[in-house]
């Protein structure tokens, strides 16, 4: 069966600043319209703004290819697999009728996105010649090639890409349920409902902005109390966006309050050049106190308490023979009162992947997909492939860094299914738009080397109004008309 090529459900696109482009616009048009054509040739083989970089591997072979998941990676991996293999039989296993850009609820939060910027119908972007099926898997079967929905449906397959993203644990905070997520000014920007299309910590997180203006123009400094988990979380650099937009809220108002910025990490960021830049960005709000090694876990939500478990070190006994003294690890409970708290849920994979052969089976990334850290390719099982999020993998957890798994786990796939080497490899590109300010932004990209901006003649730890602009300007139409149509 030849694939068509993929019907939009509207006759006309809308593009940035109201252009509008017809069905079937080239690639290459979109990208002039966007303005990033010459920008991709400026910056040649940096990854971000890589234009040239459609799918080139193809293969006429019939095969089974199962997608598992219909965010950003599963859409991603739809679209390049489609155009690079015109025989397959694809079946896409995604229960979502909506598809959220997920970046941007942190510009909802800021007041600059509404719910309607973010969300568009998953049709537009599944041709009608794939098998949707709208379920979630329930269980996966990788010794026998298949896997079982929730309506109990047995789907095989000959190949698999999982995207299935990640999962929010709110309730691992102990006092604490997703419910209380703008009630007792608690607030979240992360939590949405990806299978009803809902992006409720973007509205909440704006109202609770709103809400901490007007405490501190009541004359008393509020104490705000931001935080953020011990487990793999999307996007590390969110919970600071949300301290730094919320302090800079108050700050264009003449306003100021005592922040507390409670992390589980040892710093404010793992790059040298981003933590010295960040610590210089802190100085320009009203006091900003960090708890470093702070991993929330419990809330009394009536009396605005939360409860840390801090892990500290304790110096020990001088050794005469290493000439250093021993360092031990204790933990202790924290207490930290707040007038204001905003929550980065610990997350973990889904469930029916934890229950699987396919994560890892112990260490640290237990229940993540046990994928190689370059290929993506599973470690046990070849045939499986992985996208996303959901990889147990050191790096990536962005938007940013699944598009640059798109032509690596496809390109890789499609070389197994041809029986040829895999040459696709990940470099653990990562990207991470730090909101320093209403206007600023720290284009913090990095791999696993260390830093890897894409303009390599600007310096990456500066905070600048153009990846502001280009962020909430550019990267959401091309993420809806380039990425997800596996353009770029
Ligand atoms: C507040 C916030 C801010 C962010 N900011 C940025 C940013 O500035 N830059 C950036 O690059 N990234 C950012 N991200 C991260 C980015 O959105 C994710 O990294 C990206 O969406 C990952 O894609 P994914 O396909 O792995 O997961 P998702 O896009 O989350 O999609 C996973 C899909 O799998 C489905 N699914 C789950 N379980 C199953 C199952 N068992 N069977 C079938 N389907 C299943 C889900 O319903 C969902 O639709 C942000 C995210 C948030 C929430």
């Amino acid at each position: 069966m030849k694939h068509k090529k993929i019907e939009h459900s509207k006759p006309l696109v809308e593009l940035l600043h109201g252009e509008a482009i017809e069905e079937g616009i080239s690639r290459r048009t979109a990208l002039k319209m966007m303005g990033v054509g010459g920008a991709a040739t400026l910056v040649g083989s940096s990854p971000f703004l890589q234009a040239d970089e459609a799918p080139t591997a193809k293969s006429e072979k019939n095969a089974k290819i199962l997608i598992v998941g219909g965010g950003a990676g599963g859409i991603m991996a739809l679209a390049r697999l489609h155009s690079a293999l015109p025989n397959a039989d694809i079946t896409i296993i995604a229960p979502n009728e909506t598809h959220l850009y997920q970046p941007g609820q942190v510009f909802m939060a800021a007041g600059l996105y509404t719910l309607d910027d973010i969300a568009k119908e998953n049709r537009e972007f599944i041709p009608e010649d794939v098998n949707w099926i709208k379920d979630e898997v329930a269980s996966f079967d990788p010794d026998n090639n298949k896997v079982t929905t929730r309506a109990g449906v047995e789907v095989p397959y000959d190949y698999m890409v999982v995207a299935t993203g990640i999962v929010y644990h709110y309730d691992w905070i102990k006092g604490l349920s997703e419910e209380d997520i703008g009630k007792n000014s608690i607030s979240s920007v992360y939590l949405n409902n990806l299978e009803k299309g809902t992006a409720k910590g973007g509205e909440v997180t704006l109202h609770w902005f709103n809400a901490l203006k007007e405490a501190a123009a009541s004359g008393k400094k509020p104490t705000v109390l931001y935080t953020s988990p011990n487990t793999p979380i999307k996007c590390g650099g969110a919970p600071q966006k949300i301290l730094y937009l919320s302090a800079d809220h108050l700050k264009k108002n003449d306003l100021g309050a005592n922040y507390i910025y409670a992390t589980d990490s040892a710093k404010l960021f793992h790059i040298p050049e981003i933590e010295k830049s960040l610590l210089e960005v802190q100085n320009k709000y009203d006091t900003i106190t960090n708890h470093f090694r702070h991993n929330l876990i419990a809330i009394d939500t009536k009396n605005k308490v939360a409860t840390f478990e801090e892990t500290y070190e304790v110096k020990g006994e001088y050794d005469e023979d290493l000439e250093e003294y021993d360092i031990s690890e204790e933990k202790r409970m924290v207490d930290i009162s707040y007038d204001f708290i905003h929550i980065v849920p610990p997350m973990g994979p889904p469930q029916a992947l934890v229950d699987s052969q396919l994560g890892w089976q112990k260490g640290t990334a237990k229940g993540w997909l046990e994928v190689d850290q370059e290929t993506l390719q599973h470690r046990r099982y070849p045939n499986v492939f992985g996208m996303g999020d959901v990889c147990g993998i050191p790096l990536g957890k962005t938007g940013g860094s699944t598009r640059h798994h798109g032509p690596i786990a496809v390109g890789n796939l499609i070389s197994a299914l041809e029986g040829k080497p895999l040459m696709e490899k990940f470099d653990g590109y990562t990207v991470c738009p730090l909101k320093t300010e209403y206007g600023e932004i720290i284009m913090a990209e990095f791999n696993y080397k260390g830093l890897a901006p894409t303009v390599p003649f600007l310096d990456p730890a500066k905070p600048r109004f153009l990846w502001w602009a280009f962020d909430l300007y550019q990267l959401k139409p091309m993420y809806w008309y380039l990425m997800l149509r596996g353009w770029f």
